[in-house]
């Protein structure tokens, strides 16, 4: 056949991992396997009832038509108002942007800011489609650390250590996405020191999970920060929040004078957000919240087992996340490299967990756990891991089970 001239940047983008796992943990329970998912990251509930009925109202009664490529006037309007209230940073509707998923702002950022030429710093461990969007937009993707040691927080020392007259932007992300790790206020406070002398420098704040944060974190929202505030781009959304992942439905919050930008943009590739879901969108952040609330407690009971149970393990150490709803247990000291572990996990003891691998270099040594499912379910899963690397101890170490 042909060989075929792809665009390098788009040939060379990597699946996330915890979409390959999914896969696999599909094709396993096909097989008649009684599998644990621990690996995707999504809220084990269905969204509030108001939100699925204004849906269907819409769906059957309209509107039916395109809306603004940013969104139903209303909607940007209650989510100015619901940053506002949660954050305190002052918010105008013009300056919001809905787009289908909160990973679509990542992608309109990279697209915008950077092209060849341009550095953007991204978090390793992090979310993996920052790298990917970043090198799709022919920018260099530079990785920064985030630290175990500082219960998986960056030192903003050493990210300004990496920025120069290349870099458009910083992308930061509390609580987290492998580890659960919350930015104290005091790394915010020296990063918008610092990104003083840098004029030219934006910040992407992902904060999809800024909801789910536990009673004993002191989570700081860095787009209310005020030496920030004026040069980031805020990322949220429904899919964590109200347990809407399958909906496509997230947020931007834009510097004003970036909005004609992300319009063209939208123009020349989505157009807008599925209607229905806006308005099932709108029911959400303008009605109650008890149910958040309430998921909230529940996984922090989930968490504190969870985190107890692992540290159990020998070999195994795990650091309390203080928000989101993964663990990032440190796996090295027994002796499984943890792409193998992860693979063996799933294949042995029917446990699906992503290896830390495939949220950068960083993360290797490291599984990541979603504890959004069960308690019992979630205790047994660490009961199969215990058990697992009982019977297979030094094989992994000595490689020959791999
Ligand atoms: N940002 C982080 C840190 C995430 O973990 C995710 C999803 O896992 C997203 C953004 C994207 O969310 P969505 O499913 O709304 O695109």
């Amino acid at each position: 056949m042909t060989e075929l001239n792809l665009n390098i940047h788009a040939a060379g983008i990597v699946e996330e991992g915890a979409f390959a796992v999914l896969d696999r943990v599909l094709q396993s329970k096909a097989a008649g396997n009684d599998v644990i998912n621990l690996g995707i990251g999504q809220p084990d509930l269905v969204p509030p009832a108001h939100v699925i009925e204004a849906a269907i109202r819409a769906l059957r009664d309209g509107p039916h038509g395109y809306t603004s490529s940013v969104g139903i006037d209303a909607l940007r309007e209650a989510v100015a108002v619901d940053v506002m209230t949660r954050t305190g940073a002052s918010v105008s509707r013009d300056e919001v942007v809905i787009v289908p998923g909160g990973k679509v702002t990542i992608f309109l950022a990279a697209m915008l800011l950077g092209g060849a030429g341009a550095e953007i710093l991204y978090p390793d461990p992090g979310f993996p489609c920052y790298r990917e969007a970043i090198r799709l937009s022919g920018a260099r993707a530079i990785p920064y650390p985030i630290h175990q040691e500082k219960d998986f927080a960056f030192d903003a020392q050493e990210v300004m250590g990496l920025v120069n007259a290349n870099t458009r932007l910083i992308i930061v992300n509390s609580p987290a996405n492998p580890t659960g790790g919350v930015v104290p206020r005091h790394e915010l406070d020296v990063l918008a020191q610092g990104l003083e002398a840098h004029p030219q420098v934006l910040v992407l704040s992902d904060e999809i999970y800024s909801q789910l944060v536990f009673e004993d974190s002191d989570f700081t929202s860095l787009f209310s920060h005020p030496g920030l505030r004026n040069r980031t781009i805020l990322l949220d959304g429904w899919s964590k929040t109200f347990a809407m992942t399958g909906w496509r439905l997230g947020f931007g919050v834009w510097p004003l004078h970036l909005i004609g930008h992300v319009r063209k943009l939208i123009s020349a590739t989505h157009s807008c957000v599925n209607v229905a879901a806006q308005m099932g969108g709108l029911a959400a952040i303008t009605g109650p919240r008890t149910e958040i609330a309430n998921y909230r407690l529940v996984l922090q009971q989930r968490r504190d087992a969870l985190i107890a149970a692992l540290n159990d393990i020998p070999g195994v150490s795990c650091r309390v996340p203080g928000g989101a709803f993964y663990a990032f247990p440190d796996v090295t000291d027994t002796g499984w490299p943890s792409e193998a572990l992860a693979d063996k996990l799933l294949e042995r003891a029917h446990v699906a967990v992503v290896p830390g691998d495939s949220f950068g270099a960083n993360g290797s040594g490291f599984l990541r756990l979603s504890y959004a499912t069960d308690q019992a379910r979630l205790l047994e899963a660490v009961e199969r891991i215990k058990e697992f690397l009982v019977t297979f101890p030094a094989l992994g170490r000595a490689g020959n089970f791999l």
